[in-house]
């Protein structure tokens, strides 16, 4: 009840957002525009926030549901690549995707890898200096596919890989820290994939970039 009492006012707000700014209701200036995109944006923003709390308080309460279905991982990849370009050129980031071609099913929940992967590709792109490059890697491995994401970003202390994982935790806590997000991303990850029945794995040096890694199971070829 609460998710949904949650949700209602921001579908009105994006609703009336989308007519003004298509001038249903009469012609609008460019400063009204602007800052028409800027609420937006906002209300963006806002909703992402939402949706991570719902997910959060919910998986909290409940072992995490999946839908564990033969997936298609080369799809799913270049899916979350080309959702996650431009991003990536905002931040003037090379995303890369190296995915082996031939097409591999995994047994996975389609819906929450992706969410994932998003979560990852975000991640690298937030904490990566402009001009850096962040990698979406498929490797197979006998029964195992190993996904990757990696960049060349700020990296993370040795003493803290542990510490990124707890909910709400953020290395740079100051309200002065460019990078948005709730400390809900990388919990909300652990949780799903673990759900799976495997572990995330995090590579890194300070100054020089991060690894995050796991396995999923090859779906078994009748
Ligand atoms: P959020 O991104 O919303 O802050 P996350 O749970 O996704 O929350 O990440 C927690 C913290 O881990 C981030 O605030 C950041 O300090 C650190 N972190 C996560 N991914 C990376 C990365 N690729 N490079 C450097 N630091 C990272």
């Amino acid at each position: 009840n609460i998710s949904h009492e949650l949700r209602t006012p921001l579908t009105h707000l994006n609703g009336y957002l989308d007519l003004l700014i298509n001038g249903d209701f009469g012609p609008v200036s460019p400063d009204q525009l602007s800052a028409l995109g800027v609420i937006q944006r906002a209300t963006e923003r806002l909703g992402h926030l939402i949706e991570d709390l719902i997910l959060f308080s919910v998986s909290e309460r409940n072992q995490i549901y999946l839908h564990i279905q033969p997936t298609d991982l080369v799809d799913l990849c270049a899916s979350v690549f080309k959702r996650s370009l431009s991003k990536a050129r905002d931040h003037q980031i090379q995303l890369s995707l190296e995915v082996a071609s031939e097409a591999m099913q995994v047994d996975a929940d389609l819906e929450k890898i992706s969410w994932v992967l998003m979560q990852l590709i975000d991640n690298a792109v937030k904490f990566t200096p402009p001009g850096g490059k962040v990698v979406l890697q498929t490797t197979p491995e006998e029964n195992f596919i190993r996904i990757q994401v990696r960049d060349t970003g700020i990296g993370i202390p040795q003493d803290r890989l542990e510490q990124i994982f707890e909910p709400f935790y953020q290395l740079d806590g100051s309200s002065t820290r460019k990078a948005g997000g709730t400390g809900l991303g990388l919990a909300l990850a652990r949780r799903i994939v673990e759900a799976h029945g495997s572990l995330v794995h995090v590579y890194s040096e300070v100054g020089k970039g991060s690894s995050f890694e796991f396995l999923l199971k090859v779906h078994p070829n009748e």
